[in-house]
């Protein structure tokens, strides 16, 4: 079954998309806890952290790239956190990996 945010990613559920390339969406969090609080969800679904194959290597650091990006066209440098939940056992509701950008920017 598809996560969430593949439903997101094929826009079959709507959401609000800050940024997109071509292995990678960035959309608005629904339920922000911070004044910017963005996802940065790789296209390829992978369900946690430690699913992670050496091939993936790229497409993480993409993920930091793209953090680094949209922080700064935001206006956000110098001031925001980047943050993983890993496994349910610590705040991982979605299973499809995904990094958090907050700001209170
Ligand atoms: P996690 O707790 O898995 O690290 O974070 C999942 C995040 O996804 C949560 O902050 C939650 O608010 C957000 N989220 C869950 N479902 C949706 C959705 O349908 N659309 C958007 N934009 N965010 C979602």
């Amino acid at each position: 079954m598809s996560s969430i945010f593949t439903k997101i990613i094929n826009r079959e559920i709507p959401s609000e998309i800050v940024y997109e390339e071509d292995n990678i969406i960035v959309i608005k969090d629904i339920n922000p806890r911070s004044k910017t609080h963005l996802l940065i969800i790789p296209k390829k679904e992978i369900e946690t952290i430690d699913d992670l194959e050496e091939s993936d290597r790229n497409l993480i650091a993409d993920m930091f790239f793209v953090a680094k990006k949209v922080a700064s066209d935001l206006g956000l440098t110098n001031a925001y956190q980047l943050h993983f939940n890993v496994w349910k056992e610590w705040h991982q509701e979605v299973m499809h990996i995904h990094m958090h950008l907050t700001s209170d920017k």
